[in-house]
C-alpha cells in the first residue's frame, strides 16, 4: 500500500486534529510530522514505503518489536476471553498470574501488585500510598517527598513535584507544591579527579544530611536506578543505590526505586535495583512491560507496607482507582513479554548485542565532537559538543534521512534499541549515527 498521497493527506488531518504530546504544535511548519503505517520488528515504516530504525523503542517502551508475532498472539487470544472487567470487587487470570511472576522477579519482599495505566499514575500511586503509610502508622507530618536533581517521574501535578526538569514544570509551578531536590550521582558531575563511585558516595553523604535533618517530615525519597532518563540519560555507580537503601532505612524513610524507564531488562539486569543489591519500598514498573504494547503500570510494595492498609476501617484502606486499572489485554501482553524473556534468554542475549555494538562504535566515539561516551546496558549515550541552534531537531532531522528514529535531548544523542536489534541493525545504527554527527558539526 504505497500510496504517496496518504503521506501528506494524514499529516494534514493530524494537524487539524490531534493536539501531539511533549510538542510546540507550531514547530510542524518547519519540522513534519511523520505518518506511521506500519511497524514491524526494529522498523517504523510511513505509506511511501520509507522506513525509520526505532534506536529510541518508540519512547523506551518497545522490547521485542513492533507486531511482534508472539505478543500479538497472546493479546489476541485474550481478546477473545476478556477484554477488561473492573478489578476491584473482581479478579481475572492476567492480572493474578502477572503478579504472582513479578513476585518471583523482583527483589525480594515486594509481596503485592498495584496497578495503573501510565507511568505517571504508578509515580502518583507510590507518593499517596508512602505518605498515607506514614499516616496510618501514626505519623501523620511525614508527606514530603525529595527526587534527585534533574530526576523525572512523569507529568502529572503529583510526578511533577518530584520532577526536576523546568521546561516541563515551569509553566504549572503554582499547580505544584514544590519538593526538595538532592545532588545527583550522575558520573559526568565528578569533580577533576574524582571517580564516578567517589561522586557516588559524595551524593550519599549529602542524602544522608538532608534526610537527617527533615526526616520528620520527609515521607520517601524517590529515585531513577543507574540512568535518570530524561536527565539525558545520566548514569550513576550502583553504589549510591546500596548507600541511599541504609540511609533510607536509617532514617524511617521510604525509598521508591522508579524503574519505569530501567526495569524490565534495560541496565541488563531485570531491575536496576539488582545491581546496587537492593530492595526498594515500593517498586514502580511500566513502559516495557507489555513489550511496548498497550499502557500499564505497577506499583510493588513491600509487605510490611501492604499490611499497614489491612484493617476493618476503609479509610486505612488504599482507596484510589483508575478505570482500566490490571486491564486483561495489557496483563496478557505482559505474561507474554516475560516469557519471551525466559524462552530466548534474553538477558544473556542482551550481553552480547552490548558488547558487539561497544565493539563497532570506536570511530563514533572518537568524532571530535562526541563527548561523554557511556553505556549500560541496553543504553549508550554521549553529548554533541557543539552551541548550534536547535541542535536535537537538526539531529532528528538528518537522522530521518538516514532512516533512523534518534530523538535527542538538548545536545545528548542516546540508543535505546529494542532488544530484537540484530548485527546487521546495530552497524547501520552506529554507521549511519556517525554521518549524522559529522553533519552536524
Ligand atoms: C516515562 C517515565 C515516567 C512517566 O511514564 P509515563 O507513562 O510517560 O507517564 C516516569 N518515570 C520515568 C523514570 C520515566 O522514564
Amino acid at each position: 500500500m504505497h500510496n504517496p498521497a496518504q503521506n501528506q493527506d494524514l499529516v494534514r488531518r493530524s494537524l487539524s486534529s490531534v493536539w501531539h504530546p511533549c510538542s510546540q504544535m507550531k514547530q510542524y511548519e518547519n519540522f513534519p510530522l511523520i505518518p506511521l503505517e506500519r511497524g514491524k520488528g526494529a522498523w517504523l515504516y510511513d505509506f511511501e514505503g520509507n522506513r525509520y530504525l526505532d534506536a529510541v523503542s518508540s519512547w523506551w517502551v518497545n522490547l521485542f518489536g513492533h507486531s511482534n508475532p508472539r505478543i500479538n498472539a497472546a493479546v489476541r487470544e485474550q481478546l477473545e476471553r476478556l477484554e477488561h472487567a473492573m478489578l476491584a470487587g473482581f479478579t481475572h487470570e492476567p492480572v493474578v498470574e502477572l503478579s504472582e511472576r513479578l513476585r518471583g522477579l523482583a527483589p525480594e519482599g515486594l509481596g503485592h501488585c498495584f496497578y495503573g495505566s501510565d507511568g505517571a499514575s504508578a509515580t502518583e500511586i507510590a507518593l499517596k500510598m508512602s505518605a498515607h503509610y506514614w499516616r496510618n502508622k501514626g505519623h501523620p507530618d511525614k508527606t514530603r517527598f525529595i527526587s534527585l536533581k534533574n530526576s523525572y517521574h512523569g507529568e502529572t501535578l503529583g510526578a511533577l513535584s518530584v520532577t526536576d526538569v523546568a521546561l516541563f514544570r515551569d509553566a504549572y509551578g503554582a499547580l505544584i507544591s514544590q519538593q526538595a531536590t538532592v545532588a545527583s550521582p550522575d558520573t559526568r558531575l565528578a569533580a577533576p579527579g574524582e571517580s564516578g563511585e567517589d561522586h557516588a558516595r559524595r551524593c550519599a553523604r549529602a542524602l544522608d544530611e538532608h534526610l537527617a535533618r527533615h526526616r520528620d517530615s520527609i515521607a520517601a525519597f524517590i529515585v531513577e536506578p543507574l540512568v535518570q532518563g530524561a536527565a539525558g540519560m545520566a548514569m550513576h555507580h550502583p553504589v549510591y543505590l546500596t548507600l541511599a537503601r541504609e540511609i533510607c532505612s536509617r532514617h524511617g524513610v521510604h525509598l521508591i526505586a522508579d524503574e519505569i524507564a530501567v526495569g524490565m531488562g534495560r541496565t541488563g539486569t531485570m531491575f536496576a535495583c539488582e545491581q546496587g543489591n537492593i530492595s526498594p519500598d515500593f517498586l514502580l514498573i511500566s513502559k516495557g512491560i507489555t513489550g511496548g504494547y498497550l499502557p500499564l503500570s505497577i506499583v510493588m510494595t513491600r509487605d510490611e507496607i501492604y499490611q499497614a492498609f489491612y484493617d476493618d476501617s476503609s479509610a486505612r484502606g488504599f482507596l484510589h482507582s483508575h478505570s482500566y486499572t490490571g486491564n486483561p489485554l495489557a496483563c496478557r501482553a505482559a505474561l507474554a513479554t516475560l516469557d519471551i524473556f525466559r524462552h530466548d534468554d534474553v538477558l544473556n542475549a542482551n550481553r552480547k548485542k552490548v558488547e558487539y555494538l561497544n565493539s563497532i562504535s570506536a570511530n563514533l566515539r572518537e568524532l571530535p565532537m562526541v563527548r561523554n561516551w557511556r553505556n549500560t546496558g541496553m543504553i549508550w549515550a554521549f553529548e554533541i559538543a557543539s552551541t548550534g541552534d536547535r541542535l536535537a531537531q537538526r539531529c532528528f532531522q538528518l537522522g530521518l534521512q538516514h532512516e533512523l528514529l534518534l530523538r535527542p535531548m538538548g545536545n545528548t544523542v542516546y540508543f535505546m534499541p529494542p532488544y530484537i536489534v540484530d548485527e546487521e541493525e546495530m552497524q547501520l545504527l552506529v554507521g549511519r549515527t556517525e554521518r549524522v554527527v559529522e553533519q552536524l558539526a
